[in-house]
């Protein structure tokens, strides 16, 4: 549909007063202005729809348009809309407890508002708690290029695309990177997980007494849908045993569904020191995250001293109206199974999707549960990226088409071709056949 007066005035507010993120003052093409949605449908405001593939930025798990989680939130801010939690309050408590249901384990909770800020907390809390054991020289993390975990100083640092942090820095001390696993451009790492024993080398080159520890997302997503190959998380958690360096595990896209379990890292059968979590706490209605951390080292946080607690205050962290939300966004997702039909539609679609694999310029098609990755490559024996073109050709098929997907920008490592797709994790069956559809017509047309 065609843009209308009120639209076209809309936008030129947006661009003269909005900074929108990864943009700049140069024009660019207008945004999408979205006033309305519905399961896993966005409106715009000239009535144009089109299927959110991405789910928002991976985070919608449920949907949108779930008139119960505003009332849970409504109904909250009635009765008791703040209190800091350096005191208490109800929904704080009960989700503290359901998110340990979730775990599996015996976790206790800070909450924060960001994913950026749960991984913060989790560098601050992993350092302290070296120190309380009187261990006083670790302070360094390691991670994956590639991989991507928040905006804010620290959580940047662990950052591994150097195009988001080269003109920010110094960004915070003491994070080293190494290697991701790719199975697909590595597969000999299958078989020798060498990505996972670089990690090893790395913390006795660098000296175990000072490592605090590792971070990773069970499969790195935003940096391009990355697999493991079987055992490297287990590995990489015996590795982290051995040195004595605490496993962070950064849930907060994989986390609540997306990968056909509860938590990712439950795909490897793991158990991290401390998880972070956000987007899909509360499906994104309202902002939260949490770190959760193993008994042990929250139990290691006592002394007589006032700077043997954990000096970390969030003001807006767990928001009661944000808790009571997740609350109901945990059970909606419980009583509709969404954690298995994101497993079962995740083996479906890559079924589905298996004969574009034939497609020239598609090199690999991968992912668990309803996370997805397409590689688009020039060339099947090189396997040499695709160009942006190609990229910007395909998205842009599906969004005429009325489906919304995302691709990863690793400009700088050369890996900006890889197609992304996390719907909600309650899409119909219509929905599910359309995806597939679009998404197979859109890379024929390459
Ligand atoms: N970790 C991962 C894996 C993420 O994908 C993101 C955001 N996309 C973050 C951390 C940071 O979350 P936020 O944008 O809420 O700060």
């Amino acid at each position: 549909m065609q843009a209308t007066e009120q639209t076209q005035s809309l936008q030129k507010t947006d661009e003269k007063y909005l900074w929108h993120a990864m943009r700049g003052a140069n024009p660019s093409p207008s945004n999408l202005i979205i006033t309305k949605a519905e399961g896993a449908w966005v409106t715009d405001i000239d009535g144009n729809r089109y299927l959110d593939g991405m789910s928002g930025l991976w985070c919608v798990n449920v949907g949108y348009g779930r008139k119960e989680l505003a009332r849970a939130a409504f109904e909250q801010l009635e009765e008791m809309p703040y209190f800091p939690l350096t005191q208490s309050h109800i929904p704080a408590i009960k989700l503290a407890e359901k998110l340990n249901e979730w775990l599996g384990d015996d976790y206790v909770i800070f909450f924060s508002n960001s994913g950026s800020e749960a991984n913060e907390t989790a560098f601050k809390i992993a350092r302290q708690y070296h120190q309380q054991k009187g261990d006083h020289n670790r302070y360094k993390f390691i991670s994956r290029y590639r991989a991507y975990h928040g905006n804010s100083m620290g959580a940047l640092a662990a950052t591994g695309q150097a195009q988001r942090k080269y003109k920010y820095e110094p960004l915070g001390q003491g994070f080293l990177h190494v290697a991701p696993p790719d199975t697909y451009r590595n597969p000999d790492d299958v078989h020798t997980l060498a990505s996972a024993e670089e990690i090893d080398r790395v913390m006795t080159w660098e000296l175990s007494q000072t490592v605090a520890g590792v971070i990773m997302e069970p499969i790195i997503t935003g940096g391009g849908i990355l697999m493991p190959p079987d055992g490297y998380m287990a590995k990489v958690k015996e590795i982290c045993e051995k040195h004595g360096a605490l496993l962070i595990c950064d849930e907060v896209i994989c986390g609540f569904g997306r990968t056909g379990k509860p938590f990712g890292f439950m795909n490897y059968g793991v158990k991290p020191d401390i998880i972070t979590m956000a987007k899909g706490i509360t499906s994104a209605y309202l902002p939260l995250s949490a770190t959760a951390v193993r008994r042990e080292i929250y139990e290691a946080y006592t002394g007589s001293e006032d700077y043997d607690r954990f000096r970390h205050v969030n003001t807006f962290g767990g928001n009661p109206a944000a808790c009571a939300l997740a609350l109901k966004n945990l059970e909606i997702m419980e009583n509709e199974n969404l954690i298995e039909r994101s497993r079962e539609l995740g083996e479906r679609l890559l079924r589905e999707l298996a004969d574009i694999k034939e497609h020239p310029n598609v090199g690999d098609v991968r992912g668990k549960g309803l996370l997805l990755g397409i590689e688009l490559v020039e060339d099947k024996q090189t396997k040499e990226p695709a160009a942006i073109e190609k990229m910007n050709k395909v998205i842009g098929a599906c969004k005429e088409k009325g489906l919304i997907i995302g691709k990863n920008g690793d400009t700088v490592a050369g890996y900006n071709n890889i197609l992304q797709l996390s719907p909600p994790l309650s899409i119909t069956e219509d929905d599910f056949t359309f995806i597939v559809k679009t998404l197979k017509e859109s890379i024929c047309q390459l």
